[in-house]
């Protein structure tokens, strides 16, 4: 048994005990009953009343332990004992003229509603009733007519009482069946969480591990790139070297994806927010850009209200429109890129603008969700992040990103930032807060 279910037992038994021993205590307390209704006392009324409380108690005392069966047949003794003790006191304070006599018939309902879990003690009880009572009727020489009223009442009584308490029984049982289901998702749900953090965890341990030697790497690359710029070494020694360079800093921007990912997920993510100037960035970035996108025979076109000015981190904004601008490279098909920039009042807007491939509406829903990509696209490489952290970015400075497209009519990407976002402070770093497993794969628009 699990321990929320020993728990659910334990209290559920707990609750039977404290409801018997009450049973109990009303036995003993109607005691004064008797003699009103002998008109004198007499010790073997109470004898019984005694008798029948303690073995209530008793009952209730044996129930610690029990296993379900046991429990069963407790209650199946309790509720027979209960109805031939009622009926014993019935004829000890007068027989038919025992003023017990004439309620007893609802001692079934109040089985059915003491142990509601089990018709079968109720039916047993009912049996019970009427077998004592016809005998109590005999006993004072009643008449056949009402034995059979007798026999109806108690039938009645006991029927109504023993479905009431099918009735609670099943009820009871898909309450059960519906908790154990809730119980058993949330335990599903945290085994996937922890699959999903083992999973994180090694992305950031594998991109940590891959990025150290991947630094040294670089450098050794960037000094022979600088050494070459003498003059040095052949022309396919040269064009190798420029090679080797793409490719060590296509698989370093990989692996920072990576990374960021596991720092974002895991609110490790540090945003530095200082005054700075988006325009200005914006036109680095485009400038950094041009060798690429002459390669990829696009044409970068500037169109910026200067100065942009606003709380950000410049770094971070750096990566954003870097990714955006990638890309259009990327996808724009060799055609025109607008980065565009405008004031707002209290906000800014930059936009990304190319006259590539688009993207369809159905795609536009996924592509800001972690590893997704637009479908087709094999002939592009990438991992399917850049757009996830671009948007946990722009989320992480108070603005939103959207994008405006259609299949085949290019794509247009738009950032909007608060010159002052509310999360930011003067100046200073913000950690982002740790997502749930649900945040990570949420839209950013
Ligand atoms: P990646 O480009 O590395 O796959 P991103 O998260 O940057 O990852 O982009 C997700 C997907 O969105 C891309 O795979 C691509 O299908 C689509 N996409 C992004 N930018 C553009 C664009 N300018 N034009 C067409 N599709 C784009």
């Amino acid at each position: 048994m699990r321990e929320g279910e020993a728990q659910q037992a334990g209290n559920g038994m707990r609750e039977r005990q404290r409801v018997l021993l009450l049973c109990a205590g009303a036995v003993l307390v109607l005691a004064p009953a008797d003699p009103l209704s002998l008109g004198h006392f007499s010790w073997r009324p109470l004898a019984v009343r005694m008798a029948w409380a303690l073995f209530i108690a008793i009952t209730a005392a044996s129930l610690r332990g029990a296993d379900a069966r046991r429990v069963r047949d407790m209650m199946l003794a309790l509720a027979v004992l209960s109805a031939a003790l009622c009926t014993a006191l019935a004829a000890l304070t007068g027989g038919t003229s025992s003023s017990l006599f004439h309620v007893m018939l609802a001692l079934p309902v109040v089985i059915a509603l003491v142990i509601q879990d089990q018709p079968s003690a109720t039916v047993a009880a009912g049996l019970t009733l009427l077998g004592g009572g016809l005998g109590v009727l005999l006993a004072a020489g009643a008449t056949l007519h009402d034995c059979w009223q007798w026999t109806g009442q108690a039938v009645i009584f006991t029927s109504v009482a023993a479905y009431a308490s099918g009735v609670y029984g099943r009820l009871h049982a898909r309450e059960e069946a519906l908790r154990r289901a809730s119980a058993d998702a949330a335990a599903r749900a945290r085994v996937s969480e922890a699959a999903i953090a083992a999973r994180d965890e090694f992305l950031a341990i594998a991109a940590h591990e891959l990025r150290t030697p991947l630094t040294s790497l670089l450098l050794q690359i960037e000094a022979i790139e600088r050494g070459m710029t003498t003059g040095s070494g052949t022309m396919s020694e040269r064009v190798g070297i420029v090679g080797l360079g793409r490719q060590a800093r296509r698989l370093s921007g990989l692996i920072d994806g990576m990374l960021d990912v596991t720092r974002l997920t895991a609110g490790r993510l540090e945003l530095v927010f200082e005054k700075m100037d988006l325009a200005a960035l914006a036109r680095e970035v485009a400038q950094r850009f041009s060798a690429d996108a002459a390669a990829a025979k696009c044409t970068l076109r500037v169109d910026l209200c200067e100065p942009m000015l606003g709380t950000w981190d410049e770094a971070r904004l750096d990566q954003v429109l870097t990714n955006l601008l990638g890309n259009a490279v990327k996808y724009g098909a060799g055609g025109v890129i607008e980065i565009e920039g405008r004031n707002d009042g209290d906000n800014v807007r930059m936009t990304v603008r190319d006259h590539g491939i688009g993207i369809s509406a159905a795609d536009q829903q996924r592509i800001f969700q972690r590893f997704e990509r637009a479908s087709g696209q094999r002939q592009h490489p990438g991992l399917g992040l850049g757009l996830w952290i671009t948007g946990e970015l722009v989320k992480g400075m108070g603005g939103r990103i959207t994008v405006a497209s259609a299949l085949g009519a290019g794509a247009a990407f738009s950032v909007f930032l608060p010159r002052r976002p509310p999360t930011a402070p003067g100046s200073g770093q913000v950690r982002l807060p740790a997502m749930t497993p649900w945040d990570r794969d949420g839209s950013a628009g």
